[in-house]
């Protein structure tokens, strides 16, 4: 799960890790109340959407009257917003974050990551931070440090003093620095999240670090501990279909292509996804439909493919171990007479019983394309979508 900019900052304001004053509003109205309120004569509004990139999309202005502050958030407010980080259609703003501008000297890069790699916790940091990373990453990627954790809790001196140098900091710095990483270290573990990451985080003209953007990934498995951050959660940064899907016991991810997946197993998922990249399609979206594919699911998964506009044919490919493939196809046959999915279905079954379950398919009579071969399927299901193989 995402938390928004300002629900990661009050999170941060906990664990003490610094940020500036501001306030979330939902309606320009406030949004000038909450200028008001917060004081000072520059403002910056702040779209919240579960993205970055806003800064470079429109999403982020510095604002010198609450009148300018209210005409942002009345710009931004109700509307999608689009950035390199979100798909084409954008995200909904529905709230903005109003906070008091801050005199930018230096904009660094820092986060603390789950290392996979590494298997510990790894800060990352870069003296090169703000708006730029991504470039930073690509074309200079020794600019960017990355520091292994030891596995006890807690931030040793060391590694304080690593990135103080990594970022060019004066010792009078260091201190704040190291309230700051055990902070951030602290609320990563307490929190059990998987990323957080604060880009830029500033030093200011003054010499004062501040968290200016604030990025926290929690892991949904841990949510049950966590009944005050579950409670953060925005829907409506999500495509409405993963929240079906998941409802129904799918494990499916929205992706932006044209050929719907339904597969058994994550494994299987995933490389029959590479497969349809390979044959020159792509997938409209990752779904594993679980090792008792029932006629349920298979009904509620076609409805969500059928829901999407963007999906010109189906793609179902069965492994049948422990499930048998004649149940899977009386499945997809019950499935398809209750929502009939209007683009080619091309369905390949392997394992147990595959041969009765595709003579199913033959005498139904119903617009099933059987295939034989994992290779020749994909193709064929590329084709049917209109894309290359
Ligand atoms: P995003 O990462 O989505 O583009 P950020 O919160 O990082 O959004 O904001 C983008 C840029 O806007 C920052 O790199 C910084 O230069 C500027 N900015 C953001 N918040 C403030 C602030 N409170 N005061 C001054 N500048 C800000
Ligand atoms: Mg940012």
């Amino acid at each position: 799960m995402n938390l928004h900019e300002y629900q990661a900052k009050e999170v941060f304001s906990r664990f003490g890790i610094p940020v500036p004053s501001g306030a979330v509003a939902r309606t320009p109205a406030e949004a000038v109340a909450s200028a008001e309120r917060l004081g000072g004569s520059t403002w910056v509004v702040k779209a919240q959407i579960h993205a970055g990139g806003r800064g470079k999309a429109g999403g982020v202005e510095v604002c010198r009257s609450p009148d300018a502050v209210g005409e942002v958030a009345g710009r931004l407010l109700g509307k999608r917003l689009k950035t390199h980080q979100t798909g084409p259609d954008g995200l909904p703003v529905h709230a903005v974050w109003v906070e008091q501008a801050s005199d930018i000297g230096r904009e660094l890069y820092l986060s603390l990551v789950v290392d996979r790699a590494r298997e510990c916790l790894s800060f990352i940091a870069s003296a090169e931070g703000g708006m730029e990373i991504e470039t930073v990453a690509a074309s200079d990627p020794e600019k960017i440090v990355t520091v292994p954790l030891p596995p006890d809790p807690g931030v040793p001196a060391y590694v304080t003093r690593i990135l103080g140098g990594a970022f060019r900091m004066e010792s009078p710095q260091l201190s704040a620095l190291a309230s700051l990483l055990s902070g951030l270290e602290r609320c990563l573990r307490e929190s059990d999240a998987s990323l957080i990451e604060i880009n830029p985080l500033i030093v200011t003209r003054g010499g004062v670090l501040l968290a200016l953007d604030a990025k926290v990934n929690l892991d949904d498995n841990a949510l049950g501990r966590h009944a005050t951050l579950a409670a953060m959660d925005d829907p409506s940064q999500r495509d409405p279909a993963e929240d079906e899907a998941a409802r129904a016991g799918l494990n499916y991810v929205a992706l932006d292509g044209e050929i719907a997946c339904m597969v058994n197993g994550a494994g299987l998922a995933m490389a029959t996804m590479d497969l349809i990249q390979l044959k020159g399609g792509r997938p409209a979206n990752f779904l594993d439909v679980g090792g008792d594919a029932t006629a349920a699911r298979v009904t509620e998964a076609f409805r969500i493919f059928r829901a999407n506009p963007r999906v010109r044919s189906i793609f179902v490919n069965i492994f049948g171990g422990i499930v048998r493939c004649d149940l899977i196809a009386e499945g997809i046959i019950a499935a398809f007479k209750e929502v009939a999915p209007g683009v080619p279905v091309i369905v390949q079954l392997e394992g147990t019983r595959a041969v009765e379950g595709r003579r199913m398919f033959a005498e139904s009579r119903l617009p099933i394309e059987t295939a034989s071969g994992l290779a020749r399927a994909a193709e064929r299901a590329v084709r049917a979508a209109g894309g290359a193989a």
